[in-house]
């Protein structure tokens, strides 16, 4: 397999087991904020239901309060016996100014109201007198509908004298106020609240104008019929939760605008008290939530890019240790053989400025080491040169080992020939420097070392200066070793020789 396909083969596993976790983490993660999202729509319908229910309450126990009001005076008029005289309609109207009714009326058995304002109107046909003459408690429907929520009821209380119905005590009442009164703490007035009968008409609305778009005379029902209903919330929930007189709450809403409509009875007839609220009203104490959400999201994301990227830089890393390993002679330290002539191969290749030399070097007898002082003696000798051959070139030059004691460099980028000549002397002087391990002190190295230089106009292969180098090598020993010997290009047989001594 080649090294870019093993590559790329060992990132795709890389890649399907971080990929796996990621998948695995978003999937936590989604888990986590679909719950965290349920719990917060709990909570809110929660907190808009216990609304609903508490200002139901306080409506319903306003209404009664003003029944009451109505029967304390109707009582005391069904004592004295008198319903029209000038001090009843004194009393009367210090008893209206006293209370939250709008206008008192005094009604005779057959129907003449007298009313706190002075009026007089015959209400025999009305419905709301006709059941309080039967002894009933009752609330009319609205009366006159004014704009800006201001509509009226009359409540109704029977006035007894001597164990008999002996005329009606009314009071007109506007529902719109009350409801107003009772919703304007409730999200700083935003939202709007209805007073609606069980068939969906609208008794009284009160609240925001930025929000209310739905007008008197529409009928609830279908006017949210219309609207788009949320998170499992249905027309019918809210239909059947109207006709069985239950609180609950929907969230609906079209065009990306969505509010929470929530329903309670009152007791007032057959009527439901509504409050309708933006969501984004109603869910802002839970921003914060959403916001660390989203930080956390994004640092997730961000761990992910990051963690990809480490795993990615310490592949690419890692690969090319290997590679190198690869490259590298495990004894010696320099580059082995077949990446020796890669390596030399690949710069010859290259146009160059300046001269580069190749020297090929021999260790000089060595296999009387590994005769007299055995193989591990010989390595150590043998990681010795690798070791000096490395200290003594330059960095950037090429320095591998092409057989049992047989090196090469490729001086890169001389100045003259000399220059390498010169390097040559002195890599025979520090060989008998050398004392390998294992070895007695009085047992020095030498090698012989054969150069060849790349012509000036390049086009020179690595066999072809191995070739040279190995003639002119094989010169040195012919000499006597310990020694350098150049290989002349023009003229074979004019070989110049240095002693190294
Ligand atoms: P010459 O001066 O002519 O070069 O004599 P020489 O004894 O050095 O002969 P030659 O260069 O042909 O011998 C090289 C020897 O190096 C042959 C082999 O036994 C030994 N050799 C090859 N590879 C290794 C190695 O990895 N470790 C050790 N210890 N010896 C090796
Ligand atoms: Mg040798």
């Amino acid at each position: 397999m080649r090294r870019g396909e093993k590559r790329w083969k060992d990132l795709r596993v890389y890649i399907h087991v971080i990929g796996a976790f990621f998948v695995f983490l978003l999937l936590c993660l989604s888990a986590f904020f679909g719950a965290v999202k349920k719990s917060i729509e709990q909570n809110v319908r929660q907190t808009i239901t216990t609304n609903i229910d508490r200002q139901s309450a306080a409506f319903s126990s306003d209404i009664t309060i003003q029944y009451q009001y109505l029967e304390g005076f109707a009582g005391y008029l069904g004592e004295i016996g008198e319903l029209c005289s000038e001090n009843v309609m004194t009393l009367m109207r210090k008893v209206c100014e006293k209370s939250d009714l709008e206008r008192i009326a005094i009604i005779a058995p057959d129907g003449t109201a007298h009313y706190s304002s002075g009026e007089v109107k015959n209400v025999a046909e009305r419905d709301y007198f006709k059941r309080a003459m039967k002894g009933e408690r009752c609330l009319s429907d609205p009366l006159e509908s004014v704009v800006d929520g201001e509509t009226r009821v009359i409540l109704c209380v029977p006035i007894y004298h001597a164990g008999e119905v002996a005329g009606v005590l009314g009071g007109s009442y506007d529902v719109g106020a009350l409801s107003h009164m009772l919703f304007e703490d409730i999200y700083g007035g935003a939202g709007y609240s209805l007073i609606v009968t069980a068939d969906g008409e609208i008794v009284a609305y009160d609240g925001s104008e930025k929000y209310r778009r739905i007008q008197l005379d529409d009928n609830v029902f279908s006017y949210y019929a219309q609207m788009t209903f949320l998170e499992g919330d249905t027309f019918e929930m809210m239909r059947d939760g109207f006709a069985n007189r239950i609180s609950g709450s929907v969230k609906l809403g079209r065009d990306g605008d969505f509010r929470y409509l929530s329903y309670a009875p009152i007791d007032a007839n057959d009527w439901m008290m509504c409050y309708i609220v933006p969501e984004k009203i109603v869910e802002a104490p839970y921003r914060t939530i959403t916001r660390y959400e989203a930080i956390l999201m994004g640092m997730v994301l961000f761990g992910m890019a990051a963690l990809l990227a480490y795993v990615f830089c310490m592949m690419l890393k890692r690969q090319k240790e290997l590679e190198q390993a690869a490259q590298v002679d495990g004894l010696t330290g320099v580059l082995n053989k077949q990446s020796t002539e890669m390596a030399i191969d690949g710069w010859l290749q290259e146009a160059h400025q300046k001269k580069q030399v190749f020297l090929m070097l021999d260790v000089d007898k060595f296999k009387e080491i590994n005769d007299r002082y055995g193989h591990a003696a010989g390595d150590a000798a043998l990681r010795q040169v690798g070791q000096t051959l490395l200290r003594l070139f330059r960095e950037n030059d090429i320095v591998g080992r092409i057989g049992g004691d047989e090196f090469v460099v490729l001086m890169k980028e001389v100045n003259s020939i000399r220059d390498a000549e010169l390097k040559a002397e002195a890599l025979c002087v520090l060989f008998r420097s050398l004392h390998p391990e294992g070895c007695p002190d009085e047992v020095h190295l030498s090698c012989s070392i054969g150069l060849a230089e790349v012509p000036e106009h390049g086009g020179c292969s690595y066999m072809e200066l191995y070739q040279k180098a190995d003639r002119a090598l094989y010169e040195a020993k012919h000499r006597g070793r310990n020694r350098w010997v150049r290989h002349r290009m023009e003229d074979t047989e004019e070989k110049k020789e240095r002693e190294a001594f």
